[in-house]
């Protein structure tokens, strides 16, 4: 039985080699997850050898449709670096998710992780990718055996510092039995925030080098959102991070802002110079009342 907590990738060495997800477009992408026999020869790379995220010219038509989804779509990160895709709902977003991550092929251009295609590192996705979505999840099993699942080395003290890291810690050691105990028993007790936190902190125990976050604080209250933002921004802070978003709070984080409409991106650049010199964002920007 599922639990809804936490989306970090769950290491093929655990069994379990599917993306583990929540929403519903997401769910129907799960069901065009690539089978083996359909991908090019596969490749290995080492996390710690990951320099560059680039999509160039991807274009992506859903199978059965007539028309692109991503029409054409581009995006350079040098590790490290972080974007922020804004677009309206319905326009591709998670989508390009996918299609970074390899789900999903592009009938044009291609998704590179140095000079590799992604479809070439299907197997080490567990090690290059964590993603954390709008309603994460966990099994219903202990929070110990739901953080190992992201990695199988951590001991409890790495699941103590992680939990300390995302302010945790002190609501695990609150519970009866700490970190043993069941999830479902203690999911009464987590909000909405809580909840990613944990997401979070299994991220941080997986410790891959790419970070998506596909608008992880839909449905939280203002104060909860800014806090969780401000979290994840720091602890994910040498991370390379794609941050699918509706609004432009948080842009102080951002390198780079793409506004991805009809799909293509409208508009996009380092979110200081925006402000500066492109009326349009300035005034969205105003409007939206964001900090820089
Ligand atoms: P966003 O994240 O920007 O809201 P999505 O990438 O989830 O947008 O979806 C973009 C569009 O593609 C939506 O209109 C959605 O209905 C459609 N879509 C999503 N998944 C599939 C699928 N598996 N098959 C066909 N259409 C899909
Ligand atoms: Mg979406």
């Amino acid at each position: 039985a599922l639990f809804p907590l936490s989306d970090a990738f769950i290491p093929v060495a655990q069994g379990a080699e599917e993306w583990h997800t929540y929403s519903d477009s997401v769910k129907r992408l799960n069901a065009m997850h690539p089978k083996k026999e359909d991908l090019p020869t596969q490749q290995t790379l080492n996390p710690a050898d990951f320099k560059e995220l680039q999509v160039d010219n991807v274009r992506f038509t859903y199978p059965g449709e007539k028309v692109p989804i991503i029409k054409n779509f581009s995006l350079k990160l040098a590790k490290g670096q972080k974007a922020a895709l804004i677009g309206p709902s319905g326009a591709g977003k998670s989508t390009i998710l996918q299609l970074v991550l390899g789900d999903i092929a592009p009938q044009a251009g291609e998704v590179k992780l140095n000079d590799i295609n992604v479809r070439c590192l299907q197997d080490e996705r567990p090690k290059l990718f964590s993603v954390l979505n709008q309603e994460p999840f966990l099994f219903n099993t202990s929070i110990y055996e739901n953080l190992k699942m992201a990695n199988k080395n951590a001991t409890a003290d790495d699941m103590m510092d992680a939990l300390e890291k995302v302010q945790l810690a002190d609501f695990v050691k609150s519970l009866p039995d700490k970190l043993d105990t069941q999830v479902a028993e203690a999911g009464a007790r987590f909000s909405g925030g809580q909840k990613q936190r944990l997401a979070l902190a299994r991220i941080l125990l997986q410790d891959a080098p790419i970070v998506l976050l596909d608008e992880p604080t839909v449905g939280l209250d203002p104060l909860t959102e800014q806090k969780l933002l401000n979290l994840v921004f720091k602890v994910l802070k040498d991370k390379t991070v794609i941050w699918i978003t509706h609004h432009l709070q948080g842009m102080k984080y951002i390198d780079q802002v793409l506004f991805f409409k009809d799909g293509v991106v409208e508009m996009s650049g380092n979110p200081h110079e925006l402000f500066e010199t492109n009326e349009h964002f300035h005034n969205l920007y105003l409007m939206d009342q964001g900090s820089l």
